[in-house]
């Protein structure tokens, strides 16, 4: 999808701070942070939203939650957030499928 932001991540026509990429999955800074640790877990394939993903690929579906739980991992994370906004009533803005992975300060419940 051409006209995806997070595709020309993918591809590198769109720079950014990749923390962890294979053949299936990228994960890279966000760019407007929201908390000191905030990555954002993408597939390298074009899907809407996680549900999409889920559906279409179990395989996909882990190495996203795999990606989150090993850089949590190698940052020494004690606690985190997995945030997953599904469509605009949401809050999700861009349509490529992420996860986020939230870090370093403390969260609030329920979320806003
Ligand atoms: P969401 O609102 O859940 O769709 O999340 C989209 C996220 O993408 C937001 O947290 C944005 O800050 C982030 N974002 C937008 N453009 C970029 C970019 N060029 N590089 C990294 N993150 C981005
Ligand atoms: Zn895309």
């Amino acid at each position: 999808d051409m006209d995806c932001l997070f595709c020309k991540i993918v591809s590198g026509d769109i720079p950014a701070t990749i923390i962890k990429k294979t053949e299936l999955i990228t994960a890279f800074n966000d760019i407007t942070p929201q908390a000191p640790t905030h990555v954002l877990i993408i597939p390298n394939k074009h899907f809407e939203n996680i549900g999409e993903v889920s559906i279409a690929d179990s395989k996909l579906t882990s190495e996203l939650f795999k990606a989150a739980a090993d850089i949590a991992s190698e940052y020494g994370l004690e606690s985190y957030r997995l945030n997953i906004n599904t469509g605009a009533g949401a809050g999700q803005s861009v349509f490529h499928a992420h996860l986020h992975l939230l870090a370093g300060r403390a969260f609030a419940w329920p979320p806003g």
